[in-house]
């Protein structure tokens, strides 16, 4: 396995600070599965808060949340409308239809984003030999939409359809924070607009792992069953949630500069002939190479052999993530290599 010097290949690869370890060691800890764990009790309840909902669960991972939301929206043979580029469709193991036995129906989206237009044609009818439609699935930002936001009036506007229309509504908010901070809006008003919502704390805010799913009181209730269900219940976890306390009050405003060193990153490269690189809006910069010499899995070898790492998306495209770990100088350097690399 490579060691990066630079490593740009998402923004999972943050090693947990000193401050955060000093954090971790000093938790108070209990009993997680009995709710008995106070650093857990008070990640929650900020988080709640934070979202504007009434109740969180700790979990393991945002792939959890995301498969126990769909368990508590969906029976099987429902319907899950998602953007056909969503991390639930491509990334998940297909999860919601081999544990919940729901059925995804992608929506063709720009950047992610579809409009509640969209959603009404997709809306099945209500007939015997149809699937009934249940569940709408967003991601905020969308990391294959290259961290594209969601802007708020275009949430409103689905809230309002799936309000009236009788469907649920899901944020898949891996980064959320990144939104918040890149677009200004408030996270309690994306919370607003759905039912159930989650943000990650092993992306960009910088912890080992964990994530924290809130909703009602009623569906946090389902959610928590669910949970001790596939044995994500654990022990003394106030452990890694005291790093998710530590990143919610020292590494939110810091998601602010990981979308400045994008865009120095995508300025860089845009000089290059061979680059094609649209405006980063967040942390994830997609970028398309067209080049006779090298396709882009050969140009992620060139860049391994000089410690820096890249995510290769197809024989063209590739994916660089900042974060808390790589600085504006790793990022001038990566650019600087890339183009030394192709020319
Ligand atoms: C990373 C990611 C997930 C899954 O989160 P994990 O904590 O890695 O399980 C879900 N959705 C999106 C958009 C992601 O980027």
């Amino acid at each position: 396995m490579h060691h990066f010097r630079i490593d740009l290949r998402s923004d999972t690869k943050t090693i947990p600070s000193a401050a955060m370890r000093a954090a971790m060691a000093q938790a108070s800890v209990g009993d997680e599965q009995l709710d008995e764990d106070p650093s857990v009790n008070e990640l929650v309840a900020r988080v709640s808060t934070l979202l504007g909902k009434q109740k969180a669960l700790f979990l393991p991972s945002g792939t959890m949340c995301n498969l126990i939301a769909v368990l508590v929206h969906c029976r099987p043979g429902d319907e899950i409308i998602a953007a056909d580029n969503s991390h639930l469709i491509s990334s998940e193991s297909a999860g919601a239809t081999a544990l919940a036995g729901a059925q995804i129906r992608p929506v063709p989206a720009e950047r992610g984003i579809f409009s509640a237009e969209q959603v009404a044609i997709a809306v099945r009818p209500q007939k015997v030999n149809a699937p009934t439609t249940r569940l709408i699935h967003v991601e905020q930002t969308v990391n294959r939409g290259g961290g594209a936001i969601w802007p708020i009036d275009v949430l409103r506007d689905l809230a309002r359809f799936s309000r009236e229309r009788g469907l649920a509504m899901h944020i898949d908010g891996a980064r959320l924070m990144n939104a918040v901070v890149g677009s200004g809006v408030d996270a309690k008003d994306y919370g607003d607009c759905c039912d159930s919502v989650w943000l990650d704390l092993s992306k960009g805010l910088g912890c080992p792992m964990g994530a924290v799913l809130a909703g009602s009181d009623e569906f946090i209730e389902a959610a928590r069953r669910w949970k001790f269900r596939l044995g994500g219940a654990m022990r003394q976890a106030g452990i890694v949630a005291a790093a998710g306390l530590y990143a919610l009050e020292n590494n939110v405003s810091g998601l602010q500069t990981d979308h400045q060193k994008a865009r120095r990153f995508a300025d860089a490269l845009s000089s290059h002939e061979c680059v094609l690189v649209g405006n980063p809006e967040t942390n994830l910069v997609f970028f398309e190479i067209n080049s006779r010499r090298m396709n882009a899995a050969q140009l992620a070898h060139e860049l391994a052999l000089e410690g820096i790492g890249i995510g290769v998306e197809s024989a063209t495209l590739l994916r660089a993530v900042t974060h808390l770990d790589v600085s504006t100088a790793n990022v001038d350097e990566a650019a600087a290599t890339i183009c030394r690399i192709l020319r």
